[in-house]
């Protein structure tokens, strides 16, 4: 749901750009002013770079400076509401009151493990000095191994324990000023303001975490040196479960590109390089070659992680040692969110083996059913589909002779009004097809005349009328005949004055509709 709407902003972006194109056009201009840059990105979700890419076959640029000044006093707007607004389900007024002298530092990206004392506890919106077993709240250290949900990176789970006590970590965020706050519950004893604890973060889980995010990284690389060096982030999403990552393109990736895509990133695993990670400035981060959205989102010291030779980025997320720990990796997914937004999912490890084994059992369970080895699985479906279509034309042919029986009836029926000759019938489980068959049939047979055929067929209604030349010229018109016979079936339809088709959802009607022709028809000849 969410995703349709997003493709319906983007496209509306796209229109948005257009206008804003010819008008730079019309005055012929060659910059696009920052505002207008601002607002396709904030209204419309336009990443910078991929205005700027569309602008560039058109000979525009677009006012840089302009567009940061606008993203500032964005930021400054979001600040203002933030404070006002709720943060994780309760009034956020308690953590912006965490002080901004305190320090929450993260030394997660080595250590998983470490003791720290407790600086501040929350609880019900206050400032606690100790929270007991059974309550939930908020914990602040001085330290932490726990990485707190940031650039898309989900935040660690864990336990906290002491004297005493313990307790899990269910989340860690930051509040607006940065600062590390674990969501905690307390399991066993109570913990106390200013004690020293011990805080142990869920070693799989990270793992798993950071298997896909490195997985990501090389992704990153993959897609730009598959696709070209237009590919840009957009967004990602990585968890224990599977890693997300949009990027600025605009197709559908190919079955070939894929796979390219896929074994660029597991042969750059099976090389077992190692994951490093840098801290540098921002300058020379930029000379590095490091791949980063180079605005001014990042502090004066970057974090750059590389793998092996193969990827270099800007990151602050955590990563594993080596390439080789991420064993597998499967694109589960590829798709477009918004015009020019394309996403892929992927899963790593055992996930990735997982997903494969299912695929596998899929195979089996159809080679059970269709009776058959996998190397026939092909074979015995066209067979299969091509059984299917014989039988179903032979069903119309049935149906058509079935039909055709009611034909003597219909002669039967005819009636002459005003020296026009009407047939009608109501039938039933005659297709629309058929239905049209049989009508060009009595026609012919009844040589001129009119004939009003409708049909209930799967609680609904089908109607014909079809009528000669010669009753045409006498007044006769079958789309006036059909729209009065089709409402009171429930429906709608018209046509020409010589045949005219109509459905309707009120079969009940359908006889007597068919009864009301002939005073429909009386009122057209005369
Ligand atoms: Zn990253």
């Amino acid at each position: 749901m969410e995703e349709e709407r997003f493709a319906e902003t983007i496209d509306s972006g796209m229109a948005i750009l257009n206008e804003y194109i010819l008008d730079i056009q019309n005055k012929d201009s060659n910059v696009l002013s920052g505002e207008k840059a601002f607002r396709l990105y904030d209204t419309y979700g336009f990443p910078l770079e991929l205005t700027e890419e569309i602008l560039e076959d058109k000979n525009i640029k677009i006012d840089i400076d302009g567009f940061n000044e606008e993203m500032q006093q964005q930021r400054e707007r979001a600040r203002a509401a933030r404070e006002e607004s709720s943060y994780m389900g309760v009034n956020n007024g308690i953590l912006d009151k965490i002080p901004s002298d305190l320090n929450t530092s993260f030394d997660g990206y080595d250590k998983l493990e470490l003791q720290s004392k407790v600086e501040l506890l929350i609880s019900n919106e206050k400032f606690v000095d100790e929270l007991t077993e059974g309550n939930s709240g908020i914990l602040v250290t001085e330290r932490t191994p726990f990485y707190s949900e940031m650039g898309g990176q989900i935040g660690d789970k864990g336990t906290i324990f002491g004297e005493g006590f313990e307790g899990i970590v269910t989340d860690c965020k930051k509040n607006i000023s940065n600062k590390i706050v674990h969501i905690i519950k307390i399991k066993k004893g109570k913990v106390k303001i200013n004690e020293k604890i011990t805080l142990k973060v869920d070693k799989i889980r990270r793992n798993n975490i950071s298997k896909n995010h490195t997985a990501t990284h090389m992704l990153h690389k993959a897609l730009r040196m598959v696709l070209g060096e237009h590919v840009h982030q957009s967004g990602s999403y990585v968890d224990e479960e599977r890693l997300r990552f949009d990027f600025t393109h605009f197709t559908a990736l190919t079955q070939v590109e894929l796979k390219k895509v896929e074994y660029l990133v597991n042969e750059n695993i099976m090389k077992t390089s190692t994951v490093n990670t840098k801290l540098m400035t921002l300058d020379e981060a930029r000379e590095s070659g490091a791949m980063a959205l180079f605005d001014n989102k990042y502090g004066d010291d970057v974090r750059v992680v590389s793998v092996g030779d193969f990827s270099k980025e800007l990151c602050g997320g955590t990563h594993i040692s080596n390439s080789g720990e991420i064993g597998l990796f499967k694109i589960v997914s590829e798709a477009g969110v918004a015009s020019g937004i394309r996403r892929i999912e992927a899963v790593t490890g055992l996930t990735a083996l997982k997903s494969v084994d299912e695929k596998v059992e899929l195979i089996k369970s159809i080679e059970k059913d269709l009776k058959c080895s996998e190397k026939d699985i092909l074979n015995k479906v066209s067979i299969l589909t091509n059984e299917i279509k014989e039988k179903d034309k032979e069903i119309g042919k049935l149906k058509s002779k079935l039909a055709s029986g009611s034909e003597g009836d219909i002669i039967k029926s005819i009636k002459d009004i005003n020296g026009v000759k009407l047939a009608v019938a109501a039938l039933k489980d005659v297709d629309a097809n058929s239905l049209r068959d049989l009508a060009d049939k009595t026609r012919d047979k009844i040589g001129e005349g009119v004939v009003v055929l409708g049909s209930s067929i799967n609680g609904k209604v089908q109607l014909i009328a079809m009528a000669t030349k010669d009753a045409v010229l006498k007044g006769v018109n079958c789309g006036k005949i059909i729209k009065e016979v089709a409402t009171i079936c429930g429906g709608g339809g018209g046509g020409r004055p010589d045949m005219a088709q109509a459905g309707g959802k009120s079969p009940e009607k359908l006889q007597e509709a068919i009864e009301k022709v002939e005073s429909i028809m009386a009122k057209l000849v005369k």
